[in-house]
């Protein structure tokens, strides 16, 4: 009988190096691209040692989260009463498990959220269709890219940064440093 196989699962966002290309295929989610693999897709990055190569996992629902559960999710339309939104991490205490759910984000009053958003969200449905609100201050926005450049957002002390058209902007960030803090040369 053989031992079954630790995952380390790690959280990864678009554009984010995930290694270099000597260490491992690029898999689904990922590309090659100068010697270097990034990511093209948030989701959990998983490296299988014994064929190396790595993929960003998309449609391995572990578990479906239930009321009160903290998820990770990408907006993928915003309309006047209602967000859309793809689950693709749930945090639980085993870890961060892969998730593919659609479901719905209900609109926090006075708070902008855009397409392409990456948020920390609480779920308030007791079943699917997921529901997830953003009421806490651990639950926001933890990923976001520039509106005029499409550069990815940095924070600088309450405010988002683009450092490359110097726009700035005030949104609803997940607090206690779970905005992603990855720094890249
Ligand atoms: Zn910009």
């Amino acid at each position: 009988m053989t031992m079954p196989e630790r995952k380390a699962l790690r959280i990864v966002f678009p554009g984010d190096v995930v290694g270099v290309a000597e260490e491992f295929i690029a898999g689904d989610g990922l590309e090659e691209r100068d010697g270097f693999i990034y990511a093209t897709r948030p989701g959990l990055l998983e490296v299988n040692m014994y064929t190396r190569t790595a993929y960003v996992l998309f449609h391995k629902p572990v578990k479906i989260p239930r009321k009160g559960d903290r998820v990770l999710a990408r907006i993928t339309n915003v309309e006047r009463n209602l967000i859309y939104v793809k689950v693709f991490a749930l945090e639980s205490k085993k870890g961060v498990l892969p998730l593919d759910l659609s479901g719905y984000l209900i609109p926090p009053p006075g708070r902008r959220l855009r397409k392409e958003d990456i948020i920390r969200a609480k779920v308030v449905s007791p079943s699917t269709p997921l529901i997830l609100e953003l009421s806490e201050p651990d639950l926001g926005i933890i990923f976001t890219i520039c509106p005029n450049c499409l550069s990815e957002l940095r924070l600088s002390g309450s405010r988002l940064v683009c450092r490359n058209c110097g726009h700035t902007e005030r949104r609803k960030i997940a607090k206690n440093n779970w905005f992603k803090r990855v720094r890249r040369s």
